[in-house]
């Protein structure tokens, strides 16, 4: 049998490839891979997808979310600082069985399906016990998300001093299960233990088994001067992803950027939690190429182009204070000023996070030989904005406006639809979870609903 191929007609194609730059045309996927970009190509037999009047991204990806926190939506939207959110969401943790791991991380990834985030890097960070471990992977494995399972080295506070072995045993133990192939949907990867809670000499083990694994790193990033010690004590390198990183000092970004290395910034988090913003203008003017994350969607919509749209408005708006309190005022563009488009957005969720998780060659951009992960958007009857359409991406597209989403060569999503999930099963884990985890009476109806009696 020859393989699948596929088609995506007419569009204007936004390659993210500096050599092909954007394209009005047309795609050619066969099996897993993109093979062709360019006008009037022509398949026979091909399923063909139309996308005339539409716009055509690389898959979006998300490298920083936290995927068992999908049931727990909203659950922290109000929140004030951290007490808030450990009694709301963290100590939760422990409540979680394994089987509520399954529909979560299940739920988690059709909602970001259906919102055009082919890609996740799900830290997880509620590995409480190897079963944990397995049912996220096997709700990964059954969502056909293409993930990054970064399993976390952080268990229950209590157990710290003793449960640290078996969680790197079951590093080898997945990375036995995984392959290396890049095109392969799930891929393992390591959360590092935050600093603050292990010795120095457990998470210089973590990261002596990723290195001898070949796995990517992440880890959070909250406690200044985490960079640093690591770069001291030898072990900071490129292929580990500190998520926020709001703490990190210009002269540690400049020690990552020698690296290669870049971090994941979490705009929506970083606002709610009133933590400092200044390192995502940081970051880029020291070289260190940024990625982007919802986090948790217990504060924050399932959304990157939400994410896009406010790291857009935040170094606007950052830029423009350093230009008001150096007197150059009424603003005025000059080179190296504005610092990004909204275009630069668009390479932050694409090719930046696909480099960030090692796949920066197979992914994050539409081009002959690249692994066919690719939106397309529907502008709707109101039509697409003027000028690059970039703008229409980043500025004016919620995930309603996804029309199609292709995985792997295979389409996941068609016409607004999903076409192999099913979102009311999603829905069904979450309720499954909550009911499980916060009760029968959990507070789906907000208590100061009253009932209206009937007439
Ligand atoms: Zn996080």
């Amino acid at each position: 049998m020859s393989e699948r191929r596929l088609l995506i007609k007419g569009g204007i194609v936004l390659t993210m490839d500096p050599l092909l730059g954007d394209v009005l045309g047309d795609i050619l996927i066969e099996g897993d891979r993109i093979t062709a970009v360019g006008a009037g190509l022509e398949a026979e037999g091909a399923q063909v997808i139309d996308a005339r009047g539409k716009i055509v991204i690389p898959g979006l990806h998300d490298t920083h979310m936290h995927s068992w926190q999908a049931p727990l939506r909203g659950g922290y939207a109000h929140g004030w600082g951290n007490a808030d959110y450990h009694n709301n969401v963290f100590s939760l943790r422990e409540s979680f069985t394994p089987v509520d791991m399954y529909d979560a991380t299940f739920a988690a990834g059709v909602e970001m399906i259906d919102a055009g985030i082919t890609t996740v890097l799900n830290f997880c960070h509620n590995t409480m016990t190897p079963e944990h471990a397995d049912e996220s992977v096997r709700a990964h494995r059954d969502n056909g998300q293409r993930a990054v399972f970064a399993i976390g080295m952080l268990g229950s506070f209590e157990e710290l001093k003793t449960d640290h072995q078996w969680r790197l045993d079951k590093v080898r133990d997945l990375h036995a299960q995984f392959g290396d192939d890049p095109a392969e949907l799930i891929r393992l990867g390591l959360a590092v233990s935050s600093m603050e809670y292990r010795s120095v000499d457990e998470v210089e083990t973590e990261i002596a088994l990723a290195r001898e694994l070949g796995l990517r790193m992440t880890f959070h990033q909250n406690v200044g001067g985490q960079l640093r010690q690591l770069h001291q004590l030898g072990l900071l390198g490129g292929d580990m992803l500190p998520a926020h990183a709001n703490v990190a000092a210009d002269d540690e970004l400049e020690v990552l950027a020698s690296m290669g290395g870049g971090i994941s910034f979490t705009p929506e988090g970083e606002f709610v939690g009133g933590r400092s913003m200044t390192v995502i203008a940081r970051s880029l003017k020291a070289g260190v190429t940024p990625s982007l994350g919802v986090d948790t969607a217990a504060r924050t919509k399932v959304d990157i182009f939400g994410q896009m749209r406010i790291t857009f408005t935040i170094m606007r708006y950052l830029q423009a204070q350093e230009e008001r309190e150096a007197d150059r005022w009424p603003l005025e563009r000059r080179p190296g000023t504005p610092l990004v488009e909204p275009r630069t957005m668009l390479e932050f969720a694409t090719v930046n996070a696909a480099q960030h998780i090692g796949l920066g060659d197979h992914l994050g951009r539409l081009a002959p030989g690249y692994l066919a992960d690719l939106v397309v958007i529907d502008p709707g009857p109101y039509g697409m904005a003027l000028g690059d359409p970039a703008n229409h991406v980043v500025l004016r597209t919620a995930p309603a406006d996804v029309d199609t989403v292709v995985i792997g060569g295979v389409v996941r999503k068609q016409g607004g639809r999903l076409t192999d999930l099913d979102a009311g099963d999603a829905g069904a884990a979450i309720q499954r979870v909550r009911t499980r985890v916060l009760g029968e009476e959990h507070p789906a109806m907000p208590p100061h609903l009253r009932k209206v009696p009937a007439a």
